[in-house]
């Protein structure tokens, strides 16, 4: 509570998102993967989280067309993180898990799966490790540290897989469940092409336009990440995971850098980065 209170009266945003690596652990095809996958150093995470005028509440390691399991400096990452936040989760793919990232002492697991059936997982990944899944999310619930949530994210394919979902979840006795549809990546270059999207479903966030080019129905509340900032595997602070380089960044540690970063949250609600316009 008292680093919340911190945080809004110097107007930093409560939530840090992290991305440990460049690298991913899916193999999925026709997804392309650096040739050598950057990763955080331990150091240069040091260094930001010196420079800030107040603590973050939330630290959040996530990737970003990448997975933070990919990163073999994560267990120093989330010791670092764990002495200057109040709560550390980590979001992943949950594939490739080893002894010493399945131990990691963090208060929240977030396990995403783009399908919960063999067949609509072949047709999203170009791979079957749905079962390696279903033992890591196993081994997460009964062994690992935290609470445990598990998100289906829904694709075109994996568009009738709830039923499985709920199954895959009660056999590893998770209880925190959430289902979101897939965001559109204009990019192409992660499951969101616009073949991917589940774009039939009343529930959808987006139709097309006519040039078949996704568009968000309705006008969007702000920005659903206004109150976290992203720095990358390279330690580059960003406005979130979506904003590209051109977009506004901060490369060099400094108590000015997150002063400006600060000024980012009024851009952000009024939408007003390029990639906010697909931004459910
Ligand atoms: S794309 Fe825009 S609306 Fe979406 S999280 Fe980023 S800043 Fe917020």
């Amino acid at each position: 509570m008292s680093k919340t209170i911190s945080n809004m009266v110097r107007g930093l945003p409560r939530g840090l998102i992290v991305e440990p690596s460049t690298g991913c652990t899916g193999s999925c095809r026709g997804c392309p993967q650096p040739e050598s996958p950057v990763s955080l150093e331990p150091n240069s995470f040091m260094e930001w989280l010196h420079a800030r005028p107040a603590d973050h509440t939330t630290i959040h390691f996530a990737g970003k067309h990448s997975d933070p399991l990919a990163a073999t400096a994560l267990p120093e990452l989330v010791s670092i993180a764990r002495k200057r936040s109040s709560m550390v989760s980590i979001s992943t793919i949950g594939l490739g898990f080893t002894d010493a990232t399945a131990g990691l002492p963090v208060d929240r697991w977030i396990l995403s799966i783009p399908a919960a059936t063999g067949e609509s997982w072949l047709a999203l990944r170009g791979n079957s490790r749905l079962q390696e899944f279903r033992n890591n999310l196993r081994r997460i619930s009964l062994e690992g540290c935290g609470m445990v949530e598990l998100v289906l994210t829904v694709w075109k394919p994996s568009l009738g897989d709830t039923e499985a979902f709920l199954e895959l979840a009660a056999e590893a006795g998770v209880k925190n469940l959430k289902r979101v549809f897939g965001r559109f990546d204009p990019g192409g270059n992660h499951l969101g092409r616009v073949e991917n999207l589940a774009i039939d479903s009343p529930d959808s966030p987006y139709l097309l336009d006519e040039a078949g080019v996704p568009k968000l129905k309705g006008t969007p509340a702000g920005c659903p990440l206004a109150d976290t900032l992203f720095l990358d595997a390279r330690g580059t602070l960003h406005p979130c995971p979506f904003c590209s380089d051109n977009e506004a960044l901060e490369k060099n540690p400094s108590r000015e850098a997150w002063q400006t970063s600060m000024k980012w949250k009024v851009l952000k609600d009024r939408r007003e980065f390029t990639p906010c316009r697909w931004c459910p």
